[in-house]
């Protein structure tokens, strides 16, 4: 197997020649095949793979093959010329969106594929705004331009509007669907011509200045535009512009650059890479326009000790640095760290200082990921996205250093889980194993939890979704052997407390030798949605020694945890230690933690529960005829109706409806629509649920 392959090969690394992108979109735009033939034109994958056939060289997990969707980031090493990008995938299925927040968090820049027929979809929407939220450039390719109904300037049109962002075209498409064979480059104005006949491979292409008759129009007023909203970013250039001087392509180049990096425009590409045709000159862009690890000159981050701000350059004597993004297990070199490198240098064979985790940890080998081999490097620089074989405890989001002068990264933050069921291990030998895989799983995925529920015994796991829980399930069978029954999935309910109230806690015991004494006052507000749980200690005066104020807190969160109404942790709430007594010989942690537990689970049964539960944005995608249907359907399932939009052929009924009422719904749409209806969730926020459900659910647990 080609994978195993490791070549070793010292090199030198000139910054600016390296990309460190994503590419991302909406299933099912393209993102698997786009990268498929970026991998190819590249040079390191030796066979065109197809999606549809399952053969692909970045989505080598075996459930990836068969439901032909990527899960897991991986990162891939390739040259375009004399550039190395490196390629972080991205998942496209939203019950991985986690996967994508934290390759955006190490990504320079990205490449956004769209479905020319379908334009914007939501979860191009939802990962167009993680990527503003991180700050990465884009350059978007507009795919399937061979589709019947493909449309680029529906899309361009669609960028605006939905995405409020400014598109500047960098091509005119030559033809439409059936018909579409090239693009006009706008900045060189040579016309790309891929010939069907002539190369199957589409590796060739006739590059002419030629410009068919057909688009002569429509390419010379999109250069125009083009043209005048680049020189009007750079002050040169706009005198040149009003002197009606000509500006050179590199001249041209140069200051786009800066528009995108800067987030003022993005390059808007278009082609097809199913058919193999308008994918090269994505990847010049890349080059082109795309940051390299130099424009990310200063990176921030906080000095462990002192609390304070304080940063590392990329270039120059810098300490070491590095972020964890991605735990992956390998079966070929077991435990790999994805890292991305901020500053300084990385040798194989030496220790680094984990500073999330407070202790050192040995780098046995550095790894380049190339699609089908590994290249084993000796040192790895700023900059640059390593695979590291050594680390035991470093998890994601963890930040490497240097012992004696650390720096702690922003961690990556991740949704809490909003399904969970319980699984069962079948035979001795699995439930042996369970621990172990559990573990593994956890490690690689901080969306992922398992734990066990101490009153039944039983071993629960949640996630983001059904689908995400489905896949741990079959890859524990799979990867680890293992043959466990699993549950009906469970919505991850919270609880939260109506209204503020004071609570007094105490736990007194003292009838002969050494007694028990804990005390407290605690004061319960709830927050807003969202908000999650603070604890905030406003003793004064002593009245509770600080020695027993963590022991307080420790209870508190023990019966936040365990919840007041049905067993579902409270959320949304701020709690106030603000006075208690204690006694000199008989006051101890134990007395302290049980008082808080007490006074926070009395104070909220007093102050009124109510129990939340998640809420998802659902988006179905239907052809006109089964509107009413599922209109209908999303009504008695307590869905929220939010509007319909109308796209191609089909509409978008946009909703919110309750995780509970949803198990099972992508089949539900399959049965109800012919199998022709697409549906889309994400959790989006939590809701009270209405009374009387609650009364019933009340009554199911008695
Ligand atoms: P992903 O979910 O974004 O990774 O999308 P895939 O690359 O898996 O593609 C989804 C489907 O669209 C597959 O059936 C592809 O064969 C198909 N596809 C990809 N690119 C094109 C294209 O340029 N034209 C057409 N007509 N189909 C395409």
């Amino acid at each position: 197997m080609t994978q195993q392959n490791i070549i070793t090969k010292n090199r030198d690394v000139s910054l600016d020649k390296i990309r460190n992108i994503g590419i991302i979109a909406h299933i099912d735009a393209g993102k698997t095949t786009t990268t498929e033939r970026i991998l190819f034109y590249t040079g390191r994958s030796y066979k065109i793979g197809d999606i549809d056939e399952g053969n692909t060289q970045m989505d080598w997990m075996e459930q990836e093959k068969e439901r032909g969707i990527t899960i897991v980031s991986a990162a891939t090493t390739t040259f375009w010329g004399d550039v190395r990008i490196n390629i972080i995938d991205t998942p496209g299925h939203v019950d991985f969106t986690a996967e994508v927040e934290r390759s955006l968090r190490v990504l320079d820049g990205a490449v956004m594929v769209f479905d020319a027929e379908e334009g914007v979809q939501s979860q191009s929407e939802t990962v167009w705004r993680q990527a503003d939220k991180y700050k990465v450039p884009r350059i978007c390719f507009v795919n399937k331009m061979d589709k019947l109904g493909a449309s680029f300037e529906n899309t361009l049109k669609d960028i605006i509007e939905r995405l409020s962002a400014q598109p500047l075209p960098m091509v005119v498409p030559i033809g439409k669907e059936s018909t579409f064979r090239g693009v006009v480059d706008l900045l060189t104005m040579q016309a790309y011509m891929w010939d069907d006949n002539k190369d199957a491979t589409g590796i060739e292409f006739e590059k002419t200045e030629k410009i068919p008759d057909e688009v002569k129009t429509q390419v010379q007023e999109y250069h125009d535009k083009m043209i005048e909203v680049i020189a009007e970013s750079d002050d040169n250039l706009l005198d040149k512009y009003f002197k009606g001087e000509e500006i050179s392509v590199a001249d041209l180049k140069a200051a786009l650059r800066k528009m995108v990096i800067a987030y003022k425009v993005v390059p808007v590409y278009c082609g097809t890479s199913l058919r193999n045709k308008g994918v090269q000159p994505v990847l010049d862009a890349v080059v082109d326009f795309l940051p390299s690890p130099v424009d990310l000159e200063i990176i921030k981050g906080t000095d462990p000790i002192t609390g304070e701000e304080k940063t590392r350059r990329l270039v120059g004597n810098e300490k070491f640095t590095a972020l964890a993004f991605k735990i992956q297990l390998d079966p070929h070199v077991g435990k790999l760290t994805y890292a991305r490198i901020y500053s300084g240098e990385l040798v194989a064979g030496s220790y680094v200082y984990n500073v999330t985790k407070r202790q050192k940890e040995r780098i046995s080998r550095l790894l380049l990921m190339h699609a089908n081999q590994r290249e084993e490097i000796t040192h790895a620089f700023a900059g640059e996205i390593v695979g590291l074989i050594g680390p035991k405890d470093t998890k994601t989001g963890d930040t490497l250093t240097d012992e004696g002068d650390q720096i702690i990264l922003e961690n990556i933050t991740f949704p809490d889980p909003v399904i969970s069921l319980a699984i069962e291990p079948k035979t001795k030998s699995d439930q042996e194993k369970l621990s172990y895989s559990l573990q593994r799983l956890s490690d690689e995925d901080p969306t992922f939890q398992a734990k066990t529920d101490h009153e039944t015994g039983q071993t629960i796991i949640s996630g983001m979704g059904e689908l995400h829980l489905e896949i741990i399930v079959d890859r524990m069978k799979r990867e680890m052997g293992m043959d466990v029954t699993v549950g009906k999935p469970q919505v991850a309910y919270r609880e939260t407390v109506d209204r503020s109230i004071e609570s007094e806690g105490k736990y007194i015991k003292q009838s002969g030798g050494r007694g028990q004494y804990g005390h407290c006052f605690l004061k319960i507000e709830p927050l807003g949605r969202g908000e999650g749980f603070k604890f905030i200690n406003a003793v004064k005066g002593g009245s509770i020694p600080n020695e027993f104020i963590p022991s307080v807190e420790k209870g508190v969160i023990e019966a936040r945890d365990k919840g007041a109404l049905l067993g579902y942790p409270l959320t949304d709430l701020q709690v106030t230690l603000y006075d208690g007594t204690y006694h000199d010989v008989d006051s101890s942690d134990i007395a302290f933690k049980i008082a808080g537990s007490m006074a926070l689970t009395d104070g909220a049964r007093k102050a009124g529960i109510s129990l939340l539960e998640p809420i998802m944005m659902v988006e179905v995608t239907v052809p006109d005829e089964f509107m009413g249907t599922i209109i209908g359907d999303l009504s008695s399932r307590r869905g929220k109706i939010q509007g319909t939009d109308k796209r191609g052929h089909s509409t978008v009924i946009k909703a919110f409806a309750p995780l509970s009422e949803l198990s099972g719904y992508v089949t539900t749409v399959r049965s109800l629509t012919e199998g022709r209806g697409i549906p889309y969730m994400e959790p989006s926020h939590y809701e009270k649920v209405p009374g009387n459900l609650v009364e019933k659910m009340k009554l199911e647990r008695v």
